[in-house]
């Protein structure tokens, strides 16, 4: 019943990357951001509040800044992933330290890969994605068509 068929979603050469840093990663994001700052200007920069803030100040670079994240930062960057407004991810977690908003970071987690989106949680990961050659040329992602999979549900249920 459910024909589960595919739509093609572009994400554009210049890339809507996001930046989240939770509070130990920050210094380890700034220097990321000071290290690829020629690839960065390329693209439109967006983050959680803090991180937003800090990379910003610290490397000139313009970073539009959400809500912090236990304060809802990662919610609406998911969204905006939702809305196809976000391209990649770089989110330096904190693997070693409790985050009273867990079941936000979780959720943009599984978001972005619901949504087919380069999510980096790592440095290493965040090197390769961002020297990827597919960083400056359209690349064409799969998804779910949702429009019709609530079509399909609401004849059904
Ligand atoms: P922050 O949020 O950039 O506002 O510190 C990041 C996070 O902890 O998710």
């Amino acid at each position: 019943m459910f024909e589960n068929q595919k739509i093609e979603c572009i994400l554009p050469p210049q890339k809507n990357i996001a930046l989240i840093a939770h509070d130990n990663m920050k210094p380890e994001m700034v220097e990321w951001c000071q290290q690829n700052k020629a690839i960065l200007a390329h693209h439109f920069l967006c983050g959680t509040g803090t991180t937003a803030k800090l990379v910003s100040d610290r490397t000139g670079l313009p970073v539009r800044g959400y809500n912090s994240g236990p304060l809802g930062g990662d919610q609406q960057i998911g969204a905006r992933i939702v809305d196809g407004k976000i391209d990649v991810v770089i989110f330096f977690s904190d693997p070693l330290t409790a985050q009273p908003h867990d079941p936000d970071v979780k959720a943009l987690l599984r978001i972005a890969q619901v949504y087919d989106i380069p999510i980096a949680n790592n440095r290493a990961t965040a090197d390769f994605i961002i020297r990827s050659p597919l960083m400056e040329s359209a690349y064409s992602r799969f998804l779910l068509n949702f429009r019709q999979q609530v079509q399909e549900r609401a004849e059904k249920l």
